[in-house]
């Protein structure tokens, strides 16, 4: 168990947050839905929207481009967001609708005090009381109860950048995109205008590739970060690893751990246990490990596309019967460690694919073993997402849904997600993303920062 760490952050008010799990949404409003209620770009206190009641949606909701927005605030109208996100179906009474995003929908179930949000996507789902959706922000605001842990990923165009907020409120991000300011600034607006966080409270590099480390540095300067977690020594050598390590020489050092599979992170119900971690895998296996009936068929694969992939930092993240899996880049033979002759994780609810589904990664014996219900697939339009990645994943027993953060172009469309999971379509590129709200009873729901469309799965 690593040390406690920092303060509490302060992107939430339902640290007071009194409401029920999914806070039940209030009586609809007289409100009655504007057909195309605009949200103004300065927006400040939510806009004029038209349509749809008083309208006092997010403090910070800026419509962006978007139309919509605000409809559906104080007084609880129905109000639908402009085109073409319908915007607080429900929204009760007190609460906010939340800013309608490009096209988004926003509070479908506002409830009493709650507010929705998000510039680009659905928010508020089902915001507690006292609880707050994303605001205005980008990457699909998911609205959260207090008690709820929520998962962002952002776009960071076949990069990685995952956010988790936990019920107690503290950050973690795993990997923060490329070099450069463009990724590192689209983490950090999740941070801040979603979460409404003052830091990140740990910050987890998976391993040290300029689509995972480079945006570290950049992400340092916008916003606060506690700690760092890694695999150690790196295995390879580049600009983007020696300005990650500057960050720990000096007289500002920050705060690095390195990571050893086994090693636990909890906070409150959320426990991440690392699995992984410089070509190390976790011994003794997790309680939650399985029997691996595909390891007799396992083929090899020599390239690894740099030796930092089979390095990576991989964890479970458990909270209640929900169970997410993020191994990096970790790939194909690598893969192997966790889950051959023994699945040493067990069954997952959620699978972040490895390697932005590269057929470098992602064997049979790794996903047809855990099993997903749900996969995410942090893809870029022309980066990952190989076809028969699609055909390993949509072969795995049991999985419902795979969600993938961009078409691939190359593709056609039997390899790739559906349309309605794809958060970016063809150019131009609109950095959407995804996130994820699981309640502690095992319900969790993904949204579309595109569409603001949402489905909910059942954890095992
Ligand atoms: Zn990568």
């Amino acid at each position: 168990m690593f040390a406690a760490l920092a303060a509490a952050s302060t992107w939430c008010a339902c640290g007071q947050g009194k409401g029920g799990a999914t806070g039940a949404a209030g009586v609809p409003g007289p409100g009655t839905a504007g057909s195309m209620g605009s949200a103004g770009t300065t927006a400040s206190g939510g806009g004029t929207a038209s349509g749809g009641g008083t309208a006092s949606g997010g403090s910070t909701a800026s419509g962006g481009t978007a139309s919509g927005g605000t409809v559906g605030g104080n007084g609880g109208g129905a109000g639908a967001a402009g085109t073409p996100g319908a915007a607080g179906t429900l929204a009760a009474t007190g609460g906010r609708g939340g800013a309608g995003g490009t096209s988004g929908a926003a509070g479908t179930m506002a409830a009493t005090g709650g507010r929705g949000g998000g510039t680009t996507g659905a928010a508020g789902t089902a915001v507690a009381s006292g609880g707050r959706g994303g605001a205005a922000g980008g990457g699909g605001g998911a609205g959260g109860s207090s008690a709820a842990l929520r998962i962002f990923w952002v776009d960071t165009e076949g990069g990685a950048a995952t956010i988790l907020a936990t019920p107690d409120g503290k950050v973690v991000v795993v990997d923060a995109g490329n070099t450069g300011t463009r990724d590192a600034q689209r983490v950090a607006d999740v941070v801040t205008n979603q979460l409404k966080a003052a830091r990140i409270d740990v910050m987890i590099v998976t391993h040290y590739h300029t689509d995972h480390v480079g945006g570290v540095p950049a992400l340092a300067g916008l916003v606060p970060i506690s700690q760092y977690l890694d695999h150690g020594t790196p295995v390879e050598t580049g600009s983007a690893i020696d300005n990650y390590l500057a960050l720990f020489s000096g007289t500002a050092a920050a705060s690095r751990t390195v990571v050893k599979p086994g090693a636990k992170l909890a906070f409150g119900a959320l426990e991440l246990t690392f699995v992984t971690s410089a070509g190390a895998v976790i011994d003794p296996p997790l309680p939650t490990a399985v029997a691996n009936a595909t390891c007799g068929s396992a083929t090899s694969k020599s390239n690894v596309a740099g030796v930092e992939n089979p390095m990576s930092v991989g964890f479970v993240a458990q909270f209640g019967k929900f169970d997410f899996l993020d191994l990096g880049d970790l790939t194909w033979n690598a893969e192997q460690m966790p889950v051959c002759p023994t699945n040493r994780v067990g069954v997952v609810d959620l699978y972040q694919v490895n390697h932005h589904g590269l057929d470098l990664s992602s064997s049979p014996q790794l996903v047809h073993s855990v099993a997903p219900l749900v996969a995410v697939m942090n893809n870029g339009a022309s980066k990952g997402g190989s076809a028969s990645t699609f055909d390993v994943l949509r072969a795995s027993p049991g999985l419902q849904d795979l969600w993938s953060l961009h078409r691939v172009t190359a593709n056609d469309a039997a390899h790739n997600a559906d349309e309605a999971l794809t958060a970016n379509l063809d150019t131009p590129d609109r950095a959407y993303g995804f996130s994820a709200v699981i309640d502690p009873n095992g319900t969790f729901t993904l949204t579309n920062g595109r569409t603001g469309a949402s489905r909910s799965y059942q954890s095992r």
